[in-house]
């Protein structure tokens, strides 16, 4: 039997029960769309995050847009982003007409703190901190800098739900922190939706505004809004999954220190947290030298992995326009050369993560090639 990269099913049979009578519920409800049950999963969410607010929105790319946008972020600014993320964070500075100033990481896949001050311009506006894999950021000095130069501070909490750093969770050392309930998320819904937390009101109440078309009052339309909204079966599938996250949290934390304990190949440099951080693992993501080949290696022996992310952001098609003003990246260039995504997912079996550390422990370079 192959292990798979992932499994997005296993939760749903856990908690199946749970899951159904929701489901009909809300169907039954002949409320959809900005009801109850979002209003509650704002509430709760916003709580098990540390934060006073949440705005619930369509996907994690609009909760990065939707916040840079209410911070200021617009036409002519700039904002730092680090190259070894997932492009909806640069893609949501662009969509507000900034320009995204990507900058290197360091050996343990976060932004370096000392490339983002140099980067800094008189027309920087705001810093996007990735907590990448789960992996949370170390926060004091993106806070310390963002405060001395005036500049909006933003967390890209996509692949971070439950992360903390120094007790307190990711998201809530910035304006706002953005969220992503992707199926694939650690909190993953059935379809796509996102989130902004926040402390700040007034950056609430304007985001709550224009994720629904700039309106307060249905049809008196305030400014020009979009349409972007967590609708109610969603929102209540994932009151459901929130119940339990605890233990899902736990479940991971378990999978992740089994591999920690059990892999043990000099090639293989395994992942570790940043100390004071709690590591809520949305990915366990490991590196070696020879990646491709241990990826070839793998597949052979029926195991899928996945790479998070192959291509840097500032060398994607998609940003070629900017290549010459970027240069070079040396860590986050070598990093994406190097990084392999374990199989990793509430719901992997004791036999399935055997075989992988066996394999792993097993796999030698070949001095031939
Ligand atoms: C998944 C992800 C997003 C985007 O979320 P969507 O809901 O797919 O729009 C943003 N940032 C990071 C780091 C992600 O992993």
């Amino acid at each position: 039997m192959p292990v798979p990269s992932n499994r997005l099913d296993l939760i749903y049979f856990k908690y199946k029960r749970e899951f159904d009578e929701k489901a009909v519920s809300v169907l039954s409800s002949n409320r959809y769309i900005l009801g109850p049950e979002l209003e509650a999963f704002e509430r709760e969410f916003a709580a098990a995050s540390g934060a006073r607010r949440c705005v619930g929105v369509a996907c994690g790319l609009d909760a990065l847009k939707i916040a840079m946008h209410v911070a200021g972020v617009g036409p002519g600014d700039e904002v730092i982003v680090q190259a070894n993320t997932f492009i909806a964070g640069p893609l949501a500075v662009s969509a507000n007409g900034a320009t995204p100033v990507f900058v290197d990481v360091g050996e343990d896949f976060a932004m370096s703190p000392s490339e983002t001050e140099r980067a800094i311009t008189p027309a920087t506006k705001a810093v996007l901190v990735t907590h990448l894999f789960g992996l949370p950021t170390p926060m004091e000095p993106f806070v310390g800098l963002c405060e001395k130069h005036g500049l909006a501070l933003i967390e890209d909490c996509a692949q971070a739900h439950g992360s903390k750093y120094k007790g307190r969770p990711v998201g809530t050392f910035g304006h706002a922190g953005c969220f992503s309930f992707y199926p694939t998320k650690t909190l993953g819904g059935f379809g796509d939706g996102g989130g902004i937390i926040t402390d700040l009101d007034d950056l609430a109440d304007r985001a709550t505004v224009y994720r629904n078309y700039g309106s307060e009052k249905k049809y008196y339309n305030r400014e020009q809004g979009v349409n972007s909204r967590l609708d109610e079966l969603q929102a209540g599938l994932l009151r459901v999954k929130l119940k339990h996250f605890d233990e899902l949290l736990a479940e991971r934390a378990a999978l992740a220190g089994r591999y920690l304990a059990g892999i043990n190949n000099p090639l293989i440099r395994l992942p570790s947290p940043a100390p004071g951080s709690e590591c809520a693992w949305h990915q366990f993501v490991i590196r070696c030298g020879t990646r491709d080949r241990l990826a070839q290696y793998l597949r052979d022996a029926g195991i899928g992995t996945e790479i998070h992310f192959p291509v840097p952001v500032h060398l994607s098609e998609a940003y070629k326009e900017l290549l010459g003003r970027t240069g070079k990246l040396p860590v986050a260039e070598r990093l994406a050369g190097e990084i392999l995504s374990l199989p990793f997912f509430n719901g992997l079996t004791y036999d399935e993560q055997s075989r992988v550390i066996k394999a792993l422990n097993a796999y030698q370079t070949d001095p031939t090639i």
